[in-house]
C-alpha cells in the first residue's frame, strides 16, 4: 500500500512552466493546464504561458512585485492545500523546473505533511533554457567536463556562503541563478579562489522570450557591462570557457529589437 496516499482527487499538481517561451512547455504542463479548474502562479510564468489558459479557469497570482504585498510562503502553503480540500483541480504553476531553486519540494513536503498528494511535472530550468538560447553549450568535450547550479541569493546582510574553492573549478562551468545583486561579491570570491579573471562569462536576461539579452563579457567584466547595459532580472550568470561560443553558435535571435527599445525603469 502506498503511504500518503489520500482520497485521489485531494492533490496538487506542482508543474514547471518551463523559461518563458510556451513552446518550451511539456506536453504534460499544457494538458494539465487546460484541465486545472484553479491554477496559482508566480512572477516567472511568462504571459504568453498565461494565455495558454482557457477562459473561465481562476488564475491566482501569487508572485512577488517590487513595493506590492504579496503571499508569502506559508500562506502559499496554506492555499494550495484549502484549494486541493475543497476538491478544485489544482495546478500550481512555477517557472522552469519547481524543484530547482522554486521551492518546489517545500510546497509538495507541505502537501503530504496536510494530507494532500501530489503529482510533479518538471520543466525545462533556466540554466538549460536560457544557455541553450544564449548559444552557450553548458558541456562540451574537452572544455567543460562537469557543470553547477548555484544559487546566488543571499539573506539580507549577509554574505554568500558557497564553497569557492570547490567552484574555482576551470574545466566547470558555473550557472549561478538570482546572482545579479550578488555578482561583484561572487567575483571577488572566484577571483580569490584562483579562477582567473579572464574567464569568460555571461548574462542572459528574459532568456528564451522575444525580449532575450545577452551581455557576453569575463568574470572580472561582467559586472561591468551588465551595469552598462541595464540588465535586469530574471537574469541568469553563465561562467566557463564554453561562453567563447556564444558568437559562433548564436542561432535564435529575439523577434522584438530589444537593445533599441526604451529601457525599463530601474527596480
Ligand atoms: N525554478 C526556476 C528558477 C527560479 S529562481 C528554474 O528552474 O528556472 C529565479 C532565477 O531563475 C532568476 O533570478 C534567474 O536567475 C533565473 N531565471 C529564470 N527564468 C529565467 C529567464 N527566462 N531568463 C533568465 N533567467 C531566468
Amino acid at each position: 500500500m502506498s503511504n500518503n496516499h489520500q482520497t485521489p482527487s485531494v492533490k496538487v499538481y506542482l508543474v514547471g512552466a518551463g523559461p518563458g517561451d510556451p513552446e518550451l512547455l511539456t506536453v504534460k504542463a499544457l494538458r494539465l493546464m487546460q484541465q486545472a479548474d484553479v491554477i496559482v502562479y508566480d512572477r516567472l510564468v511568462s504571459q504568453p504561458i498565461l494565455d495558454l489558459i482557457p477562459h473561465g479557469t481562476k488564475k491566482v497570482y501569487v508572485g512577488k512585485a517590487t513595493g506590492k504585498h504579496h503571499m508569502g510562503q506559508d500562506e502559499i502553503n496554506q492555499l494550495l492545500v484549502n484549494l486541493a480540500k475543497k476538491n478544485h483541480f489544482v495546478v500550481r504553476l512555477k517557472g522552469g523546473d519547481p524543484f530547482i531553486f522554486g521551492r518546489g519540494s517545500e510546497e509538495a513536503l507541505f502537501m503530504i505533511q496536510h494530507g494532500v498528494s501530489f503529482e510533479y511535472v518538471p520543466g525545462i530550468t533556466a540554466a538549460s533554457a536560457c544557455s541553450a538560447y544564449a548559444g552557450i553549450p553548458l558541456t562540451h568535450r574537452g572544455i567543460a567536463s562537469s557543470v553547477r547550479l548555484i544559487t546566488g541569493r543571499c539573506r539580507s546582510d549577509q554574505t554568500l556562503d558557497l564553497n569557492w574553492d570547490s567552484l574555482a573549478d576551470p574545466d566547470t562551468t558555473l550557472v549561478f541563478y538570482m546572482g545579479l545583486a550578488s555578482l561583484p561579491q561572487l567575483r571577488q570570491q572566484l577571483i580569490d579562489a584562483g579562477l582567473a579573471g579572464d574567464t569568460p562569462a555571461a548574462a542572459v536576461e528574459n532568456g528564451t522570450t522575444d525580449k532575450q539579452r545577452r551581455c557576453i563579457s569575463t568574470l572580472d567584466k561582467l559586472a561591468d557591462d551588465i551595469k552598462a547595459m541595464n540588465i535586469q532580472s530574471p537574469a541568469l550568470m553563465i561562467i566557463g570557457k564554453v561562453v567563447n561560443f556564444a558568437e559562433q553558435l548564436n542561432w535564435f535571435q529575439p523577434q522584438t529589437d530589444y537593445e533599441d527599445a526604451p529601457q525599463a525603469a530601474e527596480q
